[in-house]
């Protein structure tokens, strides 16, 4: 048989057949792809610890001559995140993650500056994990720049107006940060200070490891997620699950 040799990390699984599971796998090589690990639901089975969440691990895949599906031969677990994982809130946090890429990213087209992305999130969670939203957001604005998304937020995206000192709203979907004369009526938009707009810019330039040295009010921090996400989640047309029960289990009180 022949295999590819790809690092990469879990970002789900699910059940198939009596004994098996389909994971879907972001990797340096070969973008995210899908494969099935057979056996993986008996008891011992030697792959059970490589296909956890954020696991980053070396994966033997084979690919079928037809469908994307790939076959899940060995692993061999580089770093297992195990400090991630210590308490159900960063769990969550990783979850929202794992789905923000899993539903953003286009299955088998490798991004190695996503990658790198992904990882250097992880380090930041591990070593900031007072500022995880934080890096949630930065994780998402400089992705949405890596997918083709950019957010415009140097000027109006509408009339092209400075946005020095003035009034801004963030609305994604009409281009990004918009002065109020543009900014009309409707829902999907967030008033934004000038300050928390600079914070914004900030937190896309900078690298992710001196993200946490910025600071957004806590209620200002979950509007903008949920901003940015919901725009993400209406431009690709596909729902994300997680973040409803992440805004219930992380209440804007503990940020
Ligand atoms: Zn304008």
């Amino acid at each position: 048989m022949n295999f590819t040799a790809a690092k990469g990390m879990v970002l789900g699984a699910t059940a198939y057949a009596e004994a098996d599971k389909i994971v879907q796998i972001y990797t340096l090589q070969l973008g995210r792809v899908r494969a099935i690990v057979k056996g993986i639901r008996k008891p011992k089975s030697k792959l059970a610890s490589s296909i956890d969440l954020f696991t980053e691990s070396t994966f033997s895949l084979h690919k079928k001559a037809s469908g994307s599906l790939y076959v899940l031969g060995q692993a061999k677990i580089l770093n297992g995140y195990a400090d991630l994982k210590k308490d159900f809130l960063a769990i969550t946090t990783l979850q929202v993650l794992a789905e923000i890429v899993s539903q953003s990213t286009p299955e088998g087209e490798p991004h190695t500056e996503v990658y790198e992305l992904l990882i250097e999130t992880l380090d930041g969670l591990k070593k900031e994990p007072q500022s995880s939203e934080l890096l949630l957001i930065a994780f998402v604005l400089k992705l949405m720049e890596f997918l083709g998304y950019p957010l415009e937020l140097e000027v109006c995206g509408e009339c092209g107006e400075t946005l020095d000192g003035k009034k801004v709203y963030l609305i994604p979907h009409r281009g990004g940060s918009l002065c109020e004369n543009c900014q009309g009526s409707g829902s999907n938009r967030f008033q934004v200070t000038p300050m928390g707009l600079e914070v914004l810019k900030k937190l896309r330039r900078t690298p992710i490891d001196r993200a946490h040295v910025l600071k957004l009010k806590p209620m200002v921090s979950r509007q903008i997620l949920l901003t940015i996400t919901g725009y993400l989640e209406r431009t690709l047309e596909k729902p994300f699950r997680t973040l409803e029960y992440y805004s219930k289990v992380l209440p804007l009180e503990q940020l």
